[in-house]
Formats: structure tokens, sequence, C-alpha cells
């Protein structure tokens, strides 16, 4: 099981093993948490992603970090939120697992979240909070896991969620 925090913050600032991407499909840029990401990390990085040919809602991606100062980028893409319906609980499920699936491949300690799917795809954080963390504390990887959230009312949310997953064990 990982060690699980939730904080505010900036996640391109985090220097870690591997900070976690909420991308788009297409793998080639985009507002929000991806752009900072982007920004940040310089032209090569949307040239290795668009070399990746773009990713499935559900799965994760891997590539270097560039200018950023963690050492990896792992792109996931989150589900478009249409109601609750179209499998989208289990879709953001398998962005966090898959993601934590490369970190514990590629041997990592130290990886940061952001708050996947709950920005410009619409996901009710609540849920999607409760997803995160009960998918993080089920996955075998042993390293330190941290979600960084951009304010602190979502860092609200999945403290919440956290303190209650560990309450209910
Ligand atoms: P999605 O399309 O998956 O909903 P967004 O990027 O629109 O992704 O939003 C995901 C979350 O990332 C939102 O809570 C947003 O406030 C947050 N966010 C935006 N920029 C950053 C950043 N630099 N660090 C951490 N979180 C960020």
């Amino acid at each position: 099981m990982p060690t699980l925090f939730v904080k505010t913050g900036d996640i391109t600032e985090e220097a870690v093993d591997a900070i976690v991407n909420a991308a788009n499909a297409t793998l080639r840029g985009g507002g929000g948490v991806d752009g900072a990401i982007h920004r940040k990390a310089g032209w090569e990085l949307l040239e290795e992603c668009v070399r990746l040919k773009g990713c499935a809602p559900g799965d994760a991606k891997m590539t270097r970090a560039y200018r950023l100062p963690c050492r990896a980028v792992i792109h996931t893409v989150g589900p478009i939120w249409k109601g609750g319906a179209q499998r989208e609980a289990e879709t953001l499920a398998s962005c966090w697992r898959t993601s934590l699936d490369i970190a514990l491949r590629e041997g990592f300690r130290t990886v940061r979240f952001p708050s996947i799917s709950t920005g410009s795809y619409g996901y009710p954080i609540r849920e999607a909070a409760r997803i995160a963390v009960s998918t993080v504390l089920a996955h075998p990887f042993a390293g330190e896991v941290g979600i960084v959230c951009f304010t602190d009312e979502d860092r609200a949310v999945y403290q919440e969620a956290l303190e209650e997953a560990l309450r209910e064990g």
C-alpha cells in the first residue's frame, strides 16, 4: 500500500520521480494542468507526446520531463463526465491504477497526481476523490503518493475522502 497524502500546490513544482498529467486523448497538450505541464517542460515534451500517437481514456503513457524538476511525466486520460452512466467511475479508477502500475514497473518511489477529470472534464469532485483515494490505497505500489490540488477547497475534499477511507479501513 502506498503512503498517501494530500496537499495544495502547483504540481509542476514537484521534484519527485514522476508527476501525473491529466492529459487529453490526443496527448497534444491542452488547458488546465496539461497546459501548465507543457509550458514548463518545453517544446520537447510535446514532440515526444506526439510520437506516442494518443492515449485511450483510462490508460497512461510515460515520457521524460525535460525542464520540469521531476524525472518523468505519466500522461493519463480521464473520463469526460457525461452523467455517470458511461463507465466514468471505472475509467477514472483505471487512470489512477494504470499510472501507479507504471510507477511500480519503473521502480519509482515518489509520485504526484492532480485532481484528474474534475476540471474541464466536469467529474463531480467528491465522487472523483473517493475513487482516487480508494484506488491508490488498494494498489501494490509501496512508495509515496501525493495528490496535489490547485485550491484549498479541492484539497479539503480529498482530505475528507482520505480520512473517511482510513476510518473505514
Ligand atoms: P481535466 O480535463 O482532467 O478535468 P483539468 O486540467 O481541467 O483536467 O483540471 C484538473 C485539475 O487540475 C483541476 O482541479 C485544476 O484546478 C487542476 N490544476 C490546474 N493547474 C494545475 C497545476 N499547475 N497543478 C495542480 N493542479 C492544477
